[in-house]
């Protein structure tokens, strides 16, 4: 039998690889993980964490200014380095963190960009190890657009190192990182522009969610272009930008400080020697998988981002703990992408779970849908002109709720509880017996009683 260094190895020490090395190291496999840049990956070193940590301390200008119908006098002022220096010191204990956790666990951290030589062989630093397992773990990086001046331009890897809080800022995408970093730089005082090609934010998500959102992105100040193409970026003498953007046919030229492209991420395979050992790869780069994460070789399997199936944390730690449980467990896994559900951490956030609207009107043959918009309790003595918005989408012919969805303060938490009724199969009548919690938004989830036929 042929003697290997490791039963499994890990190339990317992320969401997905840590996790899936760990369950395997516990099942009693001789694990070995691989890291080009620092253990914890996108999501903890330039990702959710970073990032809901900028979300907070956006949030807070307006919570100052709120505070004042409460009695309260505040004299406040913003220190971008100070974020900047305590967010840093924060990834830096986390990081620290997913190396005890793989030391803890017995995997061995190799430290270097890894290539695969053969399915049973990986390179790191000139040095080869042979495993029985591969597992391909390596997410993914921000995709530029090749327009003349993107090398001016940022990605949201470059905004958490910001030297000083751009005081204009142009961001070029209407996706959820798009969303959320615009939420940021304006919590904190910036004039922020979002550029976006399509017909409305946030693409994918259901429509009420994307109109909601966008009429409070605009009542809040931010200006929102529609329809609109970044065509060059130029530097200034100054260091300043100036971005031409193009609306119906008509240029435009903006004074900035940033432009930020948040054009969506690109599975990162570049250069790994995937296709010369076999493993097939699609359009885009994604590893082509089955629901058991294996790809086109049958020792080589892949998780998370670089799979391109749903680009989310738990989404990657739950593939990558389905391949170690099948793989060492004895137990084949597979992973259910059905009702996963998603935050956008913007200002307000948006919760969902399950089908839009539109989904649902396509998957079944009749659907009822449930709507309520009010302003929150919190924001009656200040009189801050934000709504909320919360959706049932309910298939007509079980009754079963197959879709929810909210924009307004807390709801990602609140979505989660509710994520589980909606996983569960739960009707619309069993909502319904649910007591409400008083005085909260999240009971309107349970009050739901005006309903109105899905638009076709
Ligand atoms: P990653 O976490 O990207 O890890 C891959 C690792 O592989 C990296 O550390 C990389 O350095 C390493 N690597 C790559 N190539 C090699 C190589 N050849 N050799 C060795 N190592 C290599 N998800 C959420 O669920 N909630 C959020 O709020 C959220 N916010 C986000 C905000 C931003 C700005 C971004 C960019 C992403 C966000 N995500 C969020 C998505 C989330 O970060 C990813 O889905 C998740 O990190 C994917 O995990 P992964 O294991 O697939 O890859």
């Amino acid at each position: 039998m042929t003697q290997f260094d490791y039963d499994l190895f890990v190339i990317g020490a992320g969401s997905g690889g840590v996790r899936a090395a760990r369950v395997a190291a516990g099942f009693g496999a001789r694990v070995a993980v691989a890291e080009a840049d620092r253990p914890g990956g996108t999501c903890v070193i330039r990702g959710c964490v970073p990032k809901k940590l900028l979300v907070y301390a956006a949030h807070f200008r307006e919570d100052l200014d709120d505070a004042a119908a409460y009695g309260w006098t505040t004299d406040a002022t913003f220190s971008w380095p100070t974020l900047i220096a305590n967010k840093d010191r924060e990834i830096a204990r986390l990081e620290d963190i997913y190396r005890t956790l793989l030391k803890s666990a017995g995997a061995s951290l190799y430290e270097g960009r890894a290539t695969l030589v053969d399915p049973h062989t990986v390179e790191i630093a000139a040095r080869r190890y042979t495993a029985r397992h591969v597992l391909v773990a390596t997410g993914g990086r921000p995709v530029r657009p090749e327009i003349p001046g993107a090398e001016f331009a940022i990605t949201s890897d470059e905004a958490f190192q910001l030297a000083e809080l751009p005081r204009r800022v142009l961001i070029v995408g209407g996706g959820y990182v798009g969303v959320e970093f615009g939420g940021i730089f304006h919590g904190l005082g910036a004039e922020v522009t979002i550029a976006y090609r399509g017909e409305q934010i946030l693409r994918g998500f259901d429509d009420d969610v994307r109109h909601h959102l966008h009429d409070e992105l605009v009542r809040k100040g931010f200006d929102v272009r529609l329809q609109c193409d970044l065509r060059t970026i130029e530097r200034r003498g100054d260091g300043s930008l100036a971005a031409t953007i193009v609306t119906a046919g008509a240029p435009q030229q903006l004074e900035l400080d940033a432009v930020m492209f948040a054009t969506g991420r690109q599975p990162d395979t570049a250069g790994l020697g995937l296709e010369a050992s076999g493993v097939r790869i699609d359009a885009n780069g994604a590893v082509i998988v089955d629901e058991y994460s294996r790809s086109s070789v049958p020792n080589i399997h892949a998780v998370g981002d670089v799979t391109n199936r749903v680009a989310l944390t738990p989404v990657a730690i739950r593939e990558g703990a389905a391949v170690a449980t099948t793989l060492f467990g004895g137990r084949p896994v597979a992973m259910d992408h059905r009702d996963v559900p998603h935050a956008v951490f913007s200002q307000p956030p948006v919760g969902t779970v399950g089908l839009s609207e539109a989904e649902a009107s396509t998957a079944y043959a009749a659907v009822d849908v449930y709507t309520a918009t009010f302003r929150p309790l919190k924001y009656t003595l200040s009189g801050r002109n934000e709504r909320t918005l919360v959706k049932l989408v309910v298939d007509a012919a079980s009754q079963r709720v197959v879709g929810a969805h909210m924009v307004g303060p807390d709801a990602p938490e609140i979505i989660q509880g509710i994520a589980i009724a909606v996983k569960a199969g739960l009707t619309k009548e069993q909502f319904d017996a649910t007591v409400a919690v008083h005085p909260t938004a999240a009971e309107e989830f349970v009050t739901l009683r005006d309903k109105r036929a899905a638009r076709r």
